[in-house]
């Protein structure tokens, strides 16, 4: 345990899955940490019968994984027995045939898994460190970086407490609080962009086997894509052999698309076998009761603030999901932050010291995270972009399948 910290306090906003990762980490260079979340306790079972309504799975990559690792072996050992192998993607024509892409040749994978098994998880693991106090029902409203005070308003009882803290940080998802505040002290480049498309989430139930044990339907050890020019279906698997479908398209032809009458035939025509796998009852179900929801991207410049803020995960860029890296780089970003701290530590010679050399090696490693992190996080969230035109229609073109021929894939 690094020890220079001790007595100082940071407070981490959001009990997202980056959240949860920073305030383990910060626990262990033993920060005093101050976890607060808006919503309830994922683990209670109230709220665990709220979220199963909307159950999506992520694919979470070796950059996520290897993340949660540098935290916590034990943890990222933990998560991989809940994971179900992806070796490739899964091409659903529209004439019913089936072309398995490989992601690597030396069968390197993404994994499918359940966003909430992983933020409870987490969570889980936070609540094992005696450094950190978690706060749910609690929302930031209002922070003075410069006098290093924040809000909270705790929903329960409907009073705002003050907050003294040394170091902030923002995990607080794509509409983040913490960046608006941090705006007003920092000149930050912020952009944001909602794109034309939105996606809902569909259940494909398991299938069964002659003596009645549920099956998967496809195969599991795919991620299926329905590529359709200008909408795509895409399903990833569930560990109860389920599988999650998330339908994207662009909101004009989902307004189109809107009375069951009119979405049902479309979606028959397009994508038979999959209506075949979901089941009329259960497709129209999801459809008129599952939220259409909205995809943004964001980009932000600087991350930090002098000595005592930064944004981490979605709070300081949201990408679209179409390279499935979103989380994955909220996590990366824990890691690399860690490794600036670990330097900087190293560089100053000594672990330990007065509070304004601490400060300093804070400010140091801070500025580093916004200089040396800027250009990656805007590179993958182009590929983002990118590859949603490659997910829904470049896959299915033979001069995509000659290039993969001639990359030796
Ligand atoms: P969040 O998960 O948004 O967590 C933020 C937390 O902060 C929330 O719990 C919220 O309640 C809390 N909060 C917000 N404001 C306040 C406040 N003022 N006070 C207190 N608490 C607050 N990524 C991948 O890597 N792989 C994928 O396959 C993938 N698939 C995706 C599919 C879809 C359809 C979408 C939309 C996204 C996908 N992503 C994927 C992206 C991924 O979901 C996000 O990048 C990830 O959830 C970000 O985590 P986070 O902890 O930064 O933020």
């Amino acid at each position: 345990m690094h020890s220079q910290a001790r007595s100082k306090k940071a407070v981490v906003v959001g009990a997202g899955p980056v959240g949860c990762l920073a305030a383990m980490m910060l626990a262990k260079r033993g920060w005093q940490v101050f976890l607060y979340e808006g919503r309830e306790d994922l683990r209670q079972p109230s709220t665990k019968a709220a979220a199963q309504q909307r159950s999506i799975n992520l694919a979470i990559s070796h950059r996520g994984i290897a993340a949660i690792h540098a935290v916590s072996p034990e943890a990222a050992e933990r998560f991989m027995q809940t994971v179900i192998p992806m070796k490739g993607r899964m091409i659903h024509h529209l004439d019913g045939r089936l072309d398995s892409q490989l992601y690597d040749r030396d069968g390197q994978c993404i994994n499918s898994i359940d966003r909430a098994l992983l933020n409870e998880g987490l969570l889980d693991e936070v609540s094992r460190s005696p450094n950190v106090r978690m706060f749910f029902r609690h929302k930031i409203r209002f922070i003075d970086f410069n006098r290093k005070v924040l809000t909270a308003e705790d929903l329960g009882h409907g009073q705002e407490h003050t907050v003294d803290f040394d170091f902030c940080v923002g995990a607080d998802g794509s509409y983040s609080t913490v960046r608006r505040q941090m705006m007003k002290v920092v000149r930050m480049d912020y952009q944001q962009e909602y794109i034309k498309h939105e996606y809902v989430e569909l259940k494909m139930p398991a299938g069964h086997d002659t003596p009645g044990r549920p099956t998967f339907q496809l195969d599991p050890n795919h991620l299926h894509i329905w590529p359709r020019r200008s909408y795509m279906l895409i399903a990833l698997p569930n560990k109860d052999n389920t599988f999650t479908c998330t339908l994207f398209a662009p909101s004009v032809e989902l307004d189109r698309l809107s009375p069951p009458e009119v979405f049902l035939p479309w979606f028959k025509s397009n994508f038979p076998d999959a209506l075949k796998a979901i089941g009329e009852k259960n497709l129209i179900h999801d459809y008129t009761h599952n939220p259409r929801s909205p995809l943004i991207c964001t980009k932000s410049n600087p991350y930090h603030y002098k000595d005592r803020g930064i944004l981490l995960g979605d709070a300081a860029h949201s990408m679209v999901p179409f390279y499935g890296q979103g989380l994955n780089c909220g996590l990366e970003d824990v890691r690399v932050l860690k490794v600036l701290l670990d330097q900087e530590e190293v560089e100053s010679n000594s672990p330990t010291g007065p509070d304004n050399l601490e400060d300093e090696r804070l400010a140091r490693a801070l500025l580093r995270y916004s200089q040396e992190r800027h250009q990656d996080l805007v590179a993958i969230s182009d590929f983002a972009m990118n590859n949603y035109v490659e997910m829904r229609h470049l896959v299915t073109t033979p001069l995509y399948l000659f290039r993969k021929v001639l990359d030796g894939w």
